[in-house]
């Protein structure tokens, strides 16, 4: 099943069925009746291929997939229309404005079977290729790509909803003088044990954590302000240093971080990397103040 969603919308219930008893050996199935509901549960249940009636009685499918594709929580969704009869300029009209194939009533199960199957493959194909650009290799969490379209997407929610956005680095305290003791390898098993304690702690903290390169980790807390970060940085810092990976060329006996944080009060659009360079001012000062430790303050962006 691989997990995969299919929402059938058709306004008669006979077509929901017989389209249901065709897909549910492929995905699990979801319905709506009526072109509201459809746009509703896209949204709400982020379905991996949506079937759509065409002549519905309240908004038509060629309404609704104008309003999937002009909303970004649900324009990458593929449509597969469904339409009573063969027209040419009904079709050619659907595939200009998206949709990706056409399905004809009434339905040749095995014909439906297979458009269905070779789309939910592409949809397979398409999540390996997503999962590859956008976690790190290494230690399985979000990279830097996925950091910086996260970073957009909070810093604007942000602004708009005048919250304070934290943002913390995370560096590794005397990371090249472990690898230089201990070797690459070890220094990777290092990277990997202290982003699963920071995203286990981000779980628990609410929070989102990306790899940003070598063994800096970049923190995102969406409306947090610098004392909620100061306490929740804190036990991150201690989290680490509480896996006792031994360190005999730190400042402590362990594998410790410094962590530099910027609690942003935005007041202007497009200055998300701003954030960025205070955060790591105060790491800097968190490392010449002598390591394992968090420095950071209030910010404002205009
Ligand atoms: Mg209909």
């Amino acid at each position: 099943m691989n997990d995969l969603k299919v929402l059938i919308v058709d306004d008669d219930k006979t077509n929901r069925r017989v389209l249901k008893e065709i897909v549910e050996s492929m995905a699990l199935v979801l319905f709506a009746k009526n072109g509201q509901q459809a746009i509703d549960k896209s949204v709400e249940l982020q379905p991996d291929l949506i079937l759509l009636d065409i002549v519905m009685p309240d908004i038509s499918g060629f309404d609704v997939l104008n309003q999937l594709k002009n909303n970004p929580k649900v324009d990458h969704i593929p449509v597969v229309f469904i339409t009573g009869k063969h027209e040419n300029e009904i079709e050619e009209r659907g595939l200009r404005m998206g949709a990706i194939d056409f399905i004809t009533k009434p339905f040749h199960s095995g014909i439906v079977q297979a458009r269905v199957y070779n789309h939910l493959q592409s949809v397979i194909q398409k999540k390996l290729l997503d999962h590859y650009a956008y976690i790190d290799p290494l230690t399985s969490i979000p990279n830097r790509r996925q950091f910086n379209a996260r970073l957009q997407q909070e810093y604007l929610h942000a602004l708009e909803s005048n919250q304070i956005l934290t943002l913390a680095i995370v560096d590794v305290d005397n990371f090249k003088l472990y690898n230089d003791h201990y070797g690459h390898l070890k220094g990777d098993q290092v990277l990997k044990q202290v982003a699963k304690a920071v995203e286990n702690q981000m779980k628990i903290l609410g929070g989102f954590v990306a790899r940003f390169g070598g063994e800096e980790l970049v923190i995102l807390m969406p409306n947090t302000n610098a004392i909620e970060a100061s306490s929740r940085l804190e036990e991150i810092r201690q989290s680490v240093e509480s896996l006792e990976i031994p360190h005999i060329k730190n400042i402590s006996d362990y594998v410790t971080v410094s962590i530099g944080y910027s609690s942003a009060n935005i007041l202007q659009k497009g200055h998300a990397n701003t954030i960025f360079e205070i955060a790591d001012k105060y790491l800097y000062i968190a490392k010449s103040n002598g390591r394992n430790q968090v420095n950071g303050q209030t910010s404002t962006i205009k």
